[in-house]
């Protein structure tokens, strides 16, 4: 025996788990209603048996071959409304609304198989006269469930119900004030499908649902044909909204924008038919074409959603009014429950074999249900996700960090220390340097000191001898009349102590204060020099026109420049200096000598201090010289100097 059918198709067990998984089957439930009396009148014979609670088993005329189908659940002719009520799972649903889920319940199946019956009992036997309780459908008995279950919730719910029906292609609103007319069905990104105008009414009591349920019935379109009296001319669908928020927490809903909160979608679908069976013909030809021609487009779409790779694709919900208002329960984020209706006799097994085949493949269809979010539960949700990731991060970080704390212990035993003694040793080294460095320079200090101490006193030393040479030459007899002092040219105070002093005979004192004049100034000596060197010194140019040592150096490459200064020039000019200041002169000092190479400047402290030896020892031998000499010899009488005539040092 072939089987049909998902063995995962129970829809109890499927909702248990829970409708937030990755994919929820479509769950369908197979109803069977009883043989009708027209049908045992003319005695047709039932073809279909219930083997268990979920498996249906064909057996059709004439020995063919018997076929079982397999649903989530299946309920024979002997089940009742409560039966049926309890066995589809219409109460999980239910509370998937209350939670926010979209869900949705409906009927599939020929004409005449029990759809409207199943959803909303039998038509009213007459005016005036109500339908029994018992036999009240799975619309009103989830009503009375949904209002019972909302009064014990405990919380403020907001519940509105919307009925509208698609009659040959056009959608209709069944609790309009007026007479329906024709509304718009629309689409945007956050809602979908949707139609436009749709009156909403709010309800708070099973009662007011209830007449807003049979305003709709009675204002649905239908009319008699052969195998149904009261058939169904359109596809009806009854929503019920539900807000599980208060007024204040509530957030307005603008123009286009979704009621936050579920839906509990009932969906009567007009039965397909066999024009030649129901005999149907002008008006209710065009009814039965256009219902057959959206329940086509139905099982399009369905079949496309059962391929898994066409279902990534584009799938034709716009072909009619229908699939655009059932797109979201066959293909969406919604909960849907299909309660497929079939008859038992022999005489409808077609349609009954194709309702079947085509409930079979529905329940292979998945949806994704996810509960639509009001901006303070997607904010809610946005913080949750930036939670999450902060503590992704944290636990990162956290992570890196024992790695290099990890390292770091890994690094103690060698590199570590050897990076410590490694800077530690430098730490010494610098400090040792340091001191060091302090230390030469505290030398340098000190004999700085030293030099200049030594040289002070040598200084006196120099002056005390002058002034004895000076006062040996004022005891001796003069050669005549003293040539004219040539400090007169150049300023007074600054003549007065230029060593070194004239060696020649005749000493020359100045005029002003009798201190004796330096040698470059003594007439004598001038002649001395013309002597030894000819009239003209070797740069071609007189002596006497030549600079004085103190003159400032020449700028280089300057035709005014007499001569290159000797080094020894600027050390004695700059011993005269420093004698007469008596510190240490560095600016005007000329550039050391130059040794040897790899030897080293000499220091200019030790150098003057030496020089000022020298000289000194120098002068005492002048001094012996001039005494030996003025005993000897007797001045020579032409020895006159012109005024202004400037000799160079030796
Ligand atoms: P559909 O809506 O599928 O066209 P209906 O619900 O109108 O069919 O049912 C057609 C007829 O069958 C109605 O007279 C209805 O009372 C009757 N009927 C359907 N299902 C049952 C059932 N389970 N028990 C008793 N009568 C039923
Ligand atoms: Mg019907």
């Amino acid at each position: 025996m072939e089987e049909r059918g998902s063995p995962d198709g129970d829809p109890a067990r499927s909702l248990e788990q829970g409708p937030e998984g990755p994919e929820t089957p479509i769950q369908v439930v197979l109803r069977v209603r009883p043989m009708s009396a027209a049908e045992r009148r003319r005695g047709e014979q039932s073809v279909l048996y219930c083997s268990g609670t979920r498996t249906l088993q064909v057996n059709p005329p004439g020995g063919g071959p018997e076929v079982a189908f397999r649903f989530g659940a299946v309920l024979d002719g002997a089940r009742t409304q409560e039966d049926v009520f309890r066995a589809s799972g219409v109460r999980r649903l239910g509370e998937l609304a209350l939670r926010g889920f979209s869900c949705t319940v409906f009927t599939f199946g020929q004409t005449g198989s029990g759809k409207t019956y199943t959803l909303t009992g039998p038509p009213p036997q007459g005016e005036g006269v109500p339908v029994p309780p018992s036999l009240a459908g799975i619309m009103q008995r989830t009503f009375a469930w949904l209002l019972d279950r909302v009064q014990h919730l405990g919380v403020p719910v907001t519940l509105r119900a919307s009925y509208l029906e698609i009659y040959n292609e056009q959608v209709r609103d069944l609790l309009s004030l007026g007479s329906p007319r024709p509304l718009p069905v629309r689409w945007n990104k956050t809602r979908g499908f949707y139609v436009e105008q749709l009156r909403v009414v709010e309800f708070g009591s099973l009662d007011t649902l209830m007449e807003l349920l049979q305003m709709g019935l009675s204002r649905r379109r239908s009319s008699a044909h052969t195998l149904n009296q009261a058939s169904s001319r359109s596809h009806a669908l009854l929503t019920l909204y539900i807000g599980c928020q208060t007024a204040q927490q509530m957030p307005p809903v603008g123009p286009g924008e979704p009621p936050v909160g579920g839906k509990l979608c009932f969906v009567d679908l007009a039965g397909s038919e066999k024009v030649a069976a129901t005999g149907s013909r002008g008006e209710l030809m065009l009814e039965a074409n256009s219902i057959n021609r959206s329940l086509l487009a139905l099982g399009h779409c369905i079949s496309l959603l059962l391929d898994p790779q066409r279902k990534q694709s584009h799938i034709p919900f716009r072909d009619s009014k229908l699939t655009k208002l059932l797109a979201d329960s066959l293909g969406g984020r919604g909960v849907t429950l299909m309660v497929a209706c079939v008859s038992p006799s022999a005489q409808c097994l077609p349609e009954t074999l194709s309702t079947l085949r085509y409930a079979s493949r529905a329940q292979r269809v998945t949806t994704r249900p996810q509960a639509p979010k009001s901006p303070v539960a997607k904010q809610s949700q946005r913080l949750e996700t930036d939670m999450l990731q902060l503590q992704e991060e944290n636990r990162r970080l956290q992570l890196q960090l024992d790695q290099m704390e990890q390292k770091a212990s890994g690094l103690s035993g060698t590199q570590m220390a050897w990076a410590q003694r490694n800077l530690y040793g430098m730490l010494q080294e610098f400090m040792l340097e340091n001191e060091r460095l302090r230390k030469e320079k505290s030398q340098l200090r000190s004999s700085r000191d030293l030099a200049r101490n030594e040289q002070h006193v040598l200084a006196q030393q120099v002056h005390e001898l002058e002034r004895h040479l000076s006062a040996c030459y004022r005891r001796q007899p003069g050669p005549g009349p003293a040539p004219p002092c040539p400090c007169l040219m150049v300023p007074a105070p600054s003549c007065h102590a230029l060593p070194p002093l004239c060696s020649c005979p005749w000493r020359h004192l100045c005029p002003l204060c009798q201190a004796p004049l330096a040698h470059w100034a003594c007439p004598w000596r001038v002649r001395h020099l013309q002597q030894v060197l000819g009239h003209e010194a070797p740069g071609g140019r007189p002596l006497s026109a030549r600079p004085p040592p103190w003159a400032p150096p020449c700028s280089p490459g300057s035709a005014k420049c007499p001569r290159e200064r000797s080094h020894s020039d600027w050390t004695q000019t700059q011993v005269l200096a420093e004698m007469l200041t008596e510190e240490e002169v560095v600016p005007s000092a000329p550039p050391l000598p130059k040794g040897p190479p790899n030897t080293s400047p000499v220091l200019r402290g030790g150098a003057g201090v030496q020089n000022l030896a020298q000289r000194l020892e120098a002068l005492r031998d002048q001094i012996g010289s001039s005494l030996r000499r003025g005993r000897r010899q007797p001045p020579n009488s032409d020895g006159a100097q012109s005024p202004g005539q400037v000799l160079p040092p030796r």
